[in-house]
């Protein structure tokens, strides 16, 4: 189950996503973004969690470029 909060993120962080005690997962979404760009956001953290890259050893900043070159 993904559960999705819009909240009050730094301006650098477009989203992000953590893993809950009961394995679900939570988004969390920048409210600064417009709708399609929250769009854009939620998707590509979908892509982390569908990749495990938060259980992943790879150094995160390879992870976000893995992904930005997908078009992610
Ligand atoms: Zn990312």
């Amino acid at each position: 189950m993904i559960n999705t909060v819009l909240c009050d993120l730094p301006y650098s962080i477009k989203a992000t996503y953590t893993i809950n005690d009961d394995n679900s997962y939570t988004i969390f979404i920048n409210n600064k973004l417009g709708f399609e760009e929250q769009q854009i956001a939620y998707k590509h953290e979908l892509e982390h969690i569908n990749r495990g890259d938060l259980f992943s050893t790879k150094d995160a900043d390879i992870i976000e470029n893995i992904l930005n070159k997908s078009g992610g």
